[in-house]
Order: structure tokens, then C-alpha cells, then sequence
């Protein structure tokens, strides 16, 4: 079986990406959960935060790994005898973007394949991006993410504020 790395900010990690994890072990025996360190993208938690929640919050799941990286995706995945890069595609404009992304993959790297799953419709419109906004407005995000994650978030977003 070929190794299968799921890339992405996981900023943090959410329901949609568990579902697409769990969807991933049922094509492929392993699947590595690589967390970018996208400091240009000036994410909300540190790498070494992502990490920890997506290790604690998968912590059960059998064939799992959590790893991070820094610079290109198709480096990494060299780097650890990887030949898949697992994506979710939710809307027109991931479809976009990851279509871009993949040929730009395929230019630097043409023996890795990306393979793609649709979101499930229940999560189709979850992003963390929203996700952080909704907390910051006071929303209840338990039903997507896990009660750690909506904990860190509460820590970060809201209890921080110090009120005035
Ligand atoms: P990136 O900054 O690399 O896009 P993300 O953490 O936002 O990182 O997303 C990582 C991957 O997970 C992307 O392929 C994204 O489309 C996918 N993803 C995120 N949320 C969902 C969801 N609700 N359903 C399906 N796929 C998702």
C-alpha cells in the first residue's frame, strides 16, 4: 500500500477534517495527518498547538500518524517515502485552488498523485476560518469541533479579552 499524507494548517482541526481522516483509513491501511507550519498564513495556534490537538483528538484512531513540516508539501512527502496526498474539496473554490495546487504539485513532483474526497454534506460548509470567527462573536461551535478544540479556542479568542 502506498504511504498517504494528509497536509493542511489545521488551525485548528475540526470535524470536517476528522470525517475526511476517518473516510481516509477506509481506502488506505495508513494515513499521516501532516500539519503545516504556514507561518505566512499567521495561523491563530502555534505548529506545536496544531499538533497536539490533532494527536489528542485522534489519539484513538488505529494506522493514524501525526507529524508537522516546514516548506514545500511534495519536499516533506518525499521525505518520509510518501506517493499520496490526500485533500478534501468542499466548495467551487477549494476545487479551484486545489486544482492549481496539484498541478503545481505535479510540475515539482509527478511521482506523487493527489486524490481528493468530497466533504461530507454535513460538514460542507465547516472551515476553521469561520469556525474562529464564530467564537469570537460568542457562537457555540460544539458540533464542530471536538470539546478540547472549542476549550483552546475559548482560551485564545475569548477569555484573553480581559473585558472592559
Ligand atoms: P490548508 O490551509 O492547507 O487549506 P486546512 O486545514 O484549511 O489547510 O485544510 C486542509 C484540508 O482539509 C484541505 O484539503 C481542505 O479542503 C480540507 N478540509 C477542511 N475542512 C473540510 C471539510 N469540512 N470537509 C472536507 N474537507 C475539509
Amino acid at each position: 500500500m502506498p504511504k498517504v499524507v494528509y497536509p493542511g494548517s489545521f488551525d485548528p482541526i475540526s470535524y470536517g477534517h476528522i470525517d475526511l481522516v476517518r473516510r481516509g483509513l477506509n481506502v488506505f491501511s495508513e494515513v499521516t495527518v501532516a500539519v503545516a507550519r504556514n507561518e505566512g498564513k499567521d495561523p491563530l495556534f502555534t505548529t506545536a498547538e496544531r499538533v497536539e490537538m490533532v494527536r489528542e483528538v485522534l489519539k484513538d484512531t488505529p494506522n493514524l500518524k501525526v507529524d508537522s513540516y516546514g516548506g514545500m508539501t511534495v519536499d516533506y512527502v518525499h521525505s518520509v517515502g510518501a506517493s499520496i496526498i490526500l485533500r478534501g474539496i468542499r466548495t467551487i473554490s477549494d476545487f479551484e485552488y486545489e486544482f492549481q495546487m496539484a498541478l503545481t504539485n505535479s510540475h515539482f513532483a509527478d511521482d506523487i498523485e493527489m486524490v481528493f474526497m468530497m466533504t461530507s454534506s454535513k460538514y460542507a460548509f465547516l472551515s476553521s476560518h469561520f469556525i474562529k470567527e464564530a467564537v469570537t462573536l460568542g457562537g457555540d461551535v460544539s458540533a464542530f469541533v471536538p470539546p478540547l478544540v472549542e476549550q483552546r479556542l475559548r482560551e485564545r479568542l475569548v477569555d484573553t479579552s480581559g473585558g472592559s
